[in-house]
This record gives C-alpha cells, sequence and structure tokens, in this order.
C-alpha cells in the first residue's frame, strides 16, 4: 500500500506547484489540464492513478499504447472493481507516430499530439473518415528548432495548421512542443514563448475556429515555466511514475 500512497503524494504536489505557479501568474489552475504519461509506469501504478479518478493518460509508442490500453480495459470491467472506477480513460498518443501505425492508434486514441507533416495529417484524415470518427489533433512545432527533433519547423506551421483545419475528420486541437534538454531556463523559456506566439497568429487568424484552444507543452523537468508561457496541458510522467 505504501508505493501507491507515494503516487496520491506525488500527484498532490505536482498539483500543489501548479496551484502556486498559477497564482504568481495569475492564471486559473483550472485551464491546466495534465496528462499523465504512463509509458515507464507498472500497471498496478497506472491502475492506482485511474483509481484516483485520473482519465488522461499518455503514451509515445503504439504498441505499448496497445498494451497498456488493453490491460487498462480489462481493470476498468472488473466486477470487483467497476462500480468505484470510471467508466473509461482517454489515451493521448503523444509521441512520432509512423503512418502505418496510425489506424491501430485511432482505434485507441482520440487525442493525437504529435501531428508535424501534411503526409501524416492527410493519413490520420483518410483513416478516420474509414473509423467514422473525428479525433483531436495538435500540430507538433519544433520550437527550439534542433535539427535532430520532430515536429514542423516554426515557418512552416501556420501554413501547415491551415491545410490540417481543412480536413474535414480531424479537429485541429492546439499545438505541442518539446523543450530542449537542457538546465538553462532562458532556452527553455523561449521555446515555449514562441510557440505560444505561434498559437496565438492561429488562433487570431480563426484557422480553426473555438476549438483551437490548447497549448500542450510542459514535462516534469520543466512545466513550471510552461505554465508561465500559457501552457493548458502539461505531459507529465516521471514526477509521478519514478
Ligand atoms: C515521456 C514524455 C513526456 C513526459 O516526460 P517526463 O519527463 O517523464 O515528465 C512528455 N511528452 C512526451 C512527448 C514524452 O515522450
Amino acid at each position: 500500500m505504501r508505493a501507491m500512497s507515494t503516487i496520491a503524494d506525488r500527484i498532490q504536489l505536482v498539483r500543489q506547484t501548479i496551484t502556486d505557479v498559477c497564482r504568481c501568474c495569475g492564471r486559473d489552475p483550472d485551464h491546466i489540464q495534465m496528462v499523465l504519461v504512463t509509458k515507464t509506469a507498472p500497471t498496478e501504478a497506472i491502475k492506482e492513478v485511474v483509481r484516483l479518478g485520473y482519465i488522461d493518460l499518455g503514451e509515445n509508442r503504439v504498441q505499448h499504447l496497445k498494451q497498456v490500453s488493453d490491460e487498462i480495459d480489462v481493470f476498468l470491467n472488473e466486477p470487483a472493481e467497476k462500480a468505484e472506477l470510471p467508466k473509461k480513460v482517454r489515451w493521448h498518443m503523444i509521441g512520432h507516430l509512423q503512418r502505418n501505425k496510425v489506424k491501430q492508434t485511432l482505434q485507441i486514441s482520440n487525442y493525437i499530439h504529435s501531428v508535424d507533416t501534411l503526409r501524416l495529417a492527410e493519413e490520420i484524415n483518410s483513416a478516420a473518415a474509414k473509423l467514422d470518427r473525428h479525433p483531436n489533433v495538435f500540430l507538433q512545432v519544433n520550437c527550439s528548432e534542433e535539427p535532430q527533433k520532430y515536429g514542423a519547423p516554426v515557418g512552416a506551421a501556420v501554413h501547415l495548421a491551415e491545410q490540417i483545419a481543412s480536413m474535414p475528420n480531424l479537429r485541429l486541437t492546439g499545438l505541442m512542443t518539446m523543450a530542449p534538454l537542457t538546465l538553462n531556463k532562458d532556452v527553455v523559456r523561449a521555446c515555449f514563448a514562441r510557440c505560444r506566439e505561434l498559437f496565438e497568429e492561429i488562433r487570431t487568424e480563426n484557422i480553426s475556429g473555438a476549438k483551437f484552444k490548447h497549448l500542450s507543452m510542459g514535462m516534469s523537468q520543466d512545466y513550471e515555466i510552461a505554465i508561465e508561457e500559457g501552457a493548458t496541458i502539461l505531459r507529465i510522467g516521471s514526477a509521478i511514475f519514478s
């Protein structure tokens, strides 16, 4: 039982930090959602956060997404547990997605944070049409402009957002970015600020209407800066699960 309370304590600590940072920068903590990234978590730990009522869960590899989502489905339907548990969870695909894995992903996830090319968006749109689905997609932007990183180039983002927004089966919900792995807070902040500027530009041009409202940025190491720069969805893994 001890490990379980540790997870609850860690979530509480992150929530308290969110509240504190929001107070400092004049934001409403209710406008910040957490996706709990389960990619390294043992199944028991995932079950524990679901028991605590956290239903937004993130995975970065399709194969693992399939495996853990199957396990959690079984868990949610165990007669002994069912009455106490949420009816379902929402899986967020947050990692690089290959086009040949799109169909499988859509069968599990309605939130894809890692759309970064026109070809991938087109593949998701046509697979979603066949499944009669309207997934929420985020345009991932390489705001740090590191050459080895996934994400659309900053200079291509607005045009790509227009193209994605015109696809009938996609709901362009927001932007996603990942800061560089560095202890230099100014570098991290500049990356998030750039994403926020792009976000404002796309919103001002009304490219995707009112459903375009999320900035998915901030992980365990840098979510406080992300909140200060306008994040609405934090993707938190190791601060809770390791
Ligand atoms: C793993 C991962 C996270 C969470 O990172 P932590 O440092 O464990 O909080 C967030 N976003 C993406 C895309 C990831 O792959």
